[in-house]
């Protein structure tokens, strides 16, 4: 992926590059049947904190080495602000999960640096700190291969909630049950494996996991592209309500130009 390519579609048709330029009209924003544009992705941009947020600055990954190396993003900036909702689009390979991957820290850059308010943190995630670590989130592509197929449902929510809050025993099963209610699961789904369930109630439940430790960056990687239409609904609509009442920041890989995080 290339600046150019990893172009960030915004509110009312316009994009803009992963650079801080100011939005310009998008020749590739989506368009429905009548050549309207579709605004896949639409937030509102508190501008007093337009310069905080989470920001990735000239990165660059390369994997293997030689001539077996793959360049998968080439200085990429991207900024995510405190409350925004973008959608990063582009064919498959063109680095999207990379970009994801690096801004949670789960991969390395040969340069570039993530920011978060301001300041530069490690790449790696295992360095940034539990509260960093708690505020930015990774819904990965493939729910199937997760959560661990070998812990339940309440285990696997329970994790994060052992990991970044203090909450008793007994709360945290509380808030394992207000977890499932609110990506519409019943409680008792806790007792349930991974294999228990379909992949719909998988996605649910990496949502879940997700939103255990209250973000304020989720990162969301194809999460609906094997999900059918009610199921997407229902989950784009959870996505706009966390960032409309919780201030939540999106960034919603997809390459599904219809998607709508707006109503
Ligand atoms: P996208 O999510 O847009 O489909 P990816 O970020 O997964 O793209 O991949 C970008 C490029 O980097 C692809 O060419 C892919 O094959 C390569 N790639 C991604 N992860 C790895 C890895 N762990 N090892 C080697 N190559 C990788
Ligand atoms: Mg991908």
């Amino acid at each position: 992926m290339t600046p150019e390519q990893s172009l960030r579609h915004l509110p009312n048709g316009h994009c803009r590059s992963p650079s801080s330029r100011p939005a310009e009209p998008c020749p590739a924003a989506p368009r429905d049947g009548q050549g309207k544009a579709l605004d896949p992705i639409a937030a509102t941009r508190p501008t007093a904190q337009a310069k905080r947020g989470l920001a990735a600055r000239g990165i660059t990954v390369a994997f293997g080495s030689g001539k077996h190396q793959t360049r998968a993003l080439d200085t990429v900036d991207v900024t995510l602000h405190p409350g925004e909702a973008v959608a990063i689009v582009g064919p498959s390979g063109s680095g999207k999960t990379t970009l994801l991957r690096v801004l949670v820290g789960l991969t390395t850059t040969a340069a570039g640096t993530v920011s978060l308010g301001g300041t530069p943190m490690p790449a790696s995630v295992r360095r940034r700190g539990r509260d960093r670590q708690r505020r930015i989130q990774l819904i990965p592509q493939n729910p199937l291969a997760t959560p661990n197929p070998s812990r339940t449902v309440g285990a696997a929510l329970e994790r994060p909630l052992k990991l970044h809050t203090a909450l008793s025993r007994e709360r945290r099963r509380q808030r394992i049950a207000e977890l499932l209610d609110l990506v519409e699961l019943p409680a008792d789904f806790a007792t349930r494996y991974p294999t228990e369930l379909s992949g719909g109630q998988r996605q649910r439940v990496a949502i879940a996991r997700a939103l255990a430790t209250e973000p304020d960056y989720l990162l969301c990687d194809e999460i609906t592209s094997a999900l059918g239409p009610a199921t997407t609904t229902a989950i784009m609509e959870l996505l706009r309500s966390r960032c409309a009442d919780h201030g939540t920041a999106l960034a919603v890989v997809t390459h599904e130009h219809r998607l709508r995080v707006v109503p």
